[in-house]
């Protein structure tokens, strides 16, 4: 029997993977299946480029799922492949992203760097001081609250139960071992096999006991535009130097990201977007795209958190003294490409025993002091 708490992407595919290998499966979810980082509006990026290296062995195994994974889970599609292009404007960050392009080509992840005029052929529409870009050709962008909810669905068609409402408070412990979880309604919930915290943002606090994770919270900024006439972003672009990250929607709409911030109140749950925060991410959008000038803001949403850590990749490991307990977060705004094969190997790891190598980088033992 495994617990899982928290009902986003992680939660709810490690449910459908171990429900359908004939686990019993319990999810616990403090409000909604995909209200949290999985959730929200526009897309997410499924990006290969410019990630961690660390991370690229589970993005060339994810970019293998995502194509046919909405046949899997019995839906429209879900993943579309648009191509990744990192615009580069100064000529300091040129030998870096030729670097870059040689390093993911050898783990797998097509990539070339391309010189201005082999860049303005993809993207035609970019002022005149982008002069290089970085392009991996099989990046693209998914459907994340939809996909989060066909996990959960088909989770719990293969047998697992979801409980939406359910929020754990603390871990409880005989022995130095956890035995239940506490919610914060008075109710203990046994922990009769394996428990999976997967609870993102909700991590940190709950595994406080134990552990001082070295991630903190961010309310990431997206926005998105009323349908243009005319969008003049092709693919799926990020920058080298700005925070900018700009996702084409299906319906003439334009999402602007890329870090930018907003003001999380714990005490509401709420996130509210920062008028200037909003004004320099459509300056950045207006800037390396001119035609975007008068461009207006439909939606400006900063109500999804994400945990971001220490050194800009996750922790995903057991619990001191608990092997039966595995906690993963500090996705730090890009786990959303990856979770279709790290929760894969979270099943593995709970019906194995045993951590799968490609988990290995992620250990917290890479902060230990003297290492
Ligand atoms: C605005 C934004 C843009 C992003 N863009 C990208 C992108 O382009 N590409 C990319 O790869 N990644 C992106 N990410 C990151 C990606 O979306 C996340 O890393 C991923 O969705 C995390 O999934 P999760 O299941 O760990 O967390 P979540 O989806 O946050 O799920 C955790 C769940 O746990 C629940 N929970 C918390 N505490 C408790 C508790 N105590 N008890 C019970 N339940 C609890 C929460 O309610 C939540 O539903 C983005 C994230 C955000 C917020």
């Amino acid at each position: 029997m495994t617990l899982i708490i928290g009902g986003g992407v992680y939660g709810a595919a490690v449910a459908w993977h171990l429900a359908r290998r004939g686990e019993a499966v319990e999810l616990l979810e403090a409000k909604t299946v995909a209200s949290g980082a999985s959730g929200g509006p526009g897309r997410r990026g499924v990006r290969a480029n410019c990630r961690d290296h660390r991370e690229l062995p589970l993005m060339a195994r994810a970019r293998a799922l995502w194509p046919t994974l909405h046949e899997q889970l019995g839906t429209d599609p879900l993943f579309e492949r648009t191509g990744h292009l990192q615009l580069i404007e100064r000529p300091v960050d040129m030998p870096r992203a030729e670097t870059r392009a040689a390093l993911q080509s050898r783990f797998g992840i097509a990539t070339s760097y391309l010189s201005e005029g082999a860049m303005r052929e993809l993207e035609p529409d970019v002022a005149s001081f982008v002069k290089a870009a970085l392009h991996c050709p099989d990046d693209g962008v998914a459907f994340h609250a939809a996909t989060t909810r066909a996990y959960a669905d088909n989770a719990v068609m293969a047998g697992a139960t979801i409980r939406e409402g359910v929020t754990v408070d603390r871990l409880v412990t005989r022995d130095g071992k956890v035995v239940a979880v506490a919610t914060t309604d008075g109710d203990e919930i046994p922990v009769p096999g394996r428990l999976f915290v997967l609870a993102n943002s909700g991590v940190r606090s709950l595994i406080a006991p134990w552990l001082d994770l070295p991630t903190w919270n961010l309310a990431l900024q997206v926005l998105v535009s009323k349908p243009l006439a005319e969008n003049p972003v092709r693919h799926l672009v990020g920058h080298a130097s700005r925070t900018l990250s700009l996702k084409r929607e299906p319906d003439g709409r334009l999402m602007i990201s890329g870090g930018r911030l907003g003001h999380w109140d714990y005490a509401t749950g709420r996130g509210t977007p920062i008028p200037e925060e909003i004004a320099a991410n459509v300056a950045d959008a207006v800037a390396v795209y001119p035609s975007l000038e008068g461009i207006e803001i439909e939606t400006a949403d900063t109500g999804h958190l994400e945990a971001e850590s220490i050194d800009s990749i996750p922790m995903v490991d057991h619990l001191p003294g608990n092997p039966h307990v595995v906690y993963a977060a500090g996705w730090t705004g890009h786990g959303w490409a990856i979770a279709p094969a790290v929760a894969e190997l979270l099943a593995d790891w709970a019906l194995e025993g045993r951590r799968p190598e490609l988990l290995a980088p992620f250990a917290f033992d890479r902060f230990a002091i003297g290492r």
